[in-house]
């Protein structure tokens, strides 16, 4: 038996009928752009966030680069992104000409740290890109006060963290604008790229759909501005509205394996496990664990044909494309510390008791 790291098959087995149908309609309607599946999806998923305006585009990376572009972020700015995300995060910020900052995390919640911010903030400093990494909300009430003390815009990527909640609060609520990403393993997975956009400000709202549509809001060939082309797609939409109706079952099912995962593997005190603060709803895209000789654990998973990854390999400050910046591994001790042993062991809603059990047993054969 193979244990992938995500089972996009067995999700879509689940909801089949359901599936098929959408996309179904979609073909027939052969309304393949815009069209009512993508607005009903936008209306769904800002009613889902408790937010006013959601606008699809067509990835997370989109998203992201389209808020900072209506924000008018761009040449001579700077904006501080943590130093252990995805490559997206800082990849918007230098695409809209700005410069990413980078801070290092709490090493115990892969989170941006708080208190690092503020050494960082420069007269060029706009807007803040808190990550909820790996599904588990950011320091949003530390990064507030940060935010208001210096005027800076707080811009949260949520690409990993559909549904996580911060004192019962859904993340993508607090900043000025969220970015979402429907990439087809998120908590909430297109058939495709996609990705999303939410915000309460109502002119911020128009302002990226124009910007996403061509610069034209609601009405073809009246252009307000120089924009580009990234929609989100109406199959891809259809598609979304079916599995937004299952988000919160599958991320309940997420925190119980996660639980089940905690009380098992919690016998080893070899391992580094996620931590449940209180204030903080974790949503599990990611179950990552930490030992000193991953190699081993590695040849135990091997054996198995149990799935793992690493998220990620690298600190950004230090991937080719930032080594201008001429970071020191000191600076981000944190960030530089977890990546050499950070494990990413399965974690998807269709994961069976069987499987679990496998996969704990192989991993508590682990010795240093
Ligand atoms: C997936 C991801 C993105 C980008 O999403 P795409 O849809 O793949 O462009 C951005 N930020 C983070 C943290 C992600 O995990």
């Amino acid at each position: 038996m193979i244990i992938p790291l995500v089972d996009l098959g067995a999700q879509y087995n689940s909801i089949k009928s359901e599936i098929d149908d959408a996309i179904k309609e979609c073909i027939e309607e052969t309304n393949f752009i815009k069209g009512k599946a993508v607005t009903a999806f936008e209306r769904s998923f800002a009613d889902y966030l408790g937010m006013e305006c959601c606008v699809g585009c067509g990835n997370g990376t989109d998203a992201l680069e389209i808020i900072l572009s209506s924000l008018n972020i761009g040449t001579g700015d700077e904006v501080i992104v943590p130093a252990l995300t995805w490559i997206s995060t800082a990849e918007a910020v230098t695409n809209v000409g700005a410069e990413p900052v980078f801070v290092d995390i709490v090493s115990h919640t892969y989170t941006i740290d708080a208190k690092k911010i503020e050494e960082k903030i420069t007269k060029k400093t706009k807007a803040i890109i808190p990550v909820h990494l790996y599904g588990y909300p950011a320091d949003m009430n530390e990064i507030k006060i940060i935010a208001e003390k210096y005027g800076l815009f707080i811009i949260e990527d949520c690409a990993q963290a559909h549904g996580a909640e911060y004192f019962d609060r859904k993340v993508g609520t607090f900043g000025i604008a969220s970015a979402f990403s429907f990439f087809p393993s998120k908590n909430l997975g297109a058939f495709g790229d996609g990705g999303a956009i939410v915000t309460n400000n109502k002119d911020l709202g128009d302002s990226v759909r124009k910007i996403s549509n061509h610069g034209q809001l609601n009405e073809k060939h009246k252009h307000f501005l120089i924009g580009r082309n990234s929609r989100l797609d109406s199959i891809q939409a259809s598609i979304l509205s079916v599995k937004l109706k299952y988000l919160d079952t599958w991320n309940n099912r997420r925190r119980d394996i996660a639980s089940f995962y905690l009380s098992r593997l919690g016998e080893k005190a070899e391992f580094v496990l996620p931590v449940q603060e209180q204030s903080k709803k974790h949503v599990y895209h990611l179950f990552v664990i930490r030992c000193r000789q991953r190699e081993k654990l590695i040849e135990l998973l091997e054996e198995k044909k149990i799935s793992w990854g690493i998220h990620y390999p690298n600190a950004l400050p230090f991937i080719t494309p930032y080594r201008y910046k001429k970071h020191k591994l000191q600076d981000f001790n944190n960030s530089s510390d977890v990546i050499k042993d950070i494990i990413s062991i399965p974690i998807y809603p269709e994961l069976t008791e069987l499987q679990l059990n496998l996969i704990c047993d192989q991993l508590l054969k682990y010795n240093e």
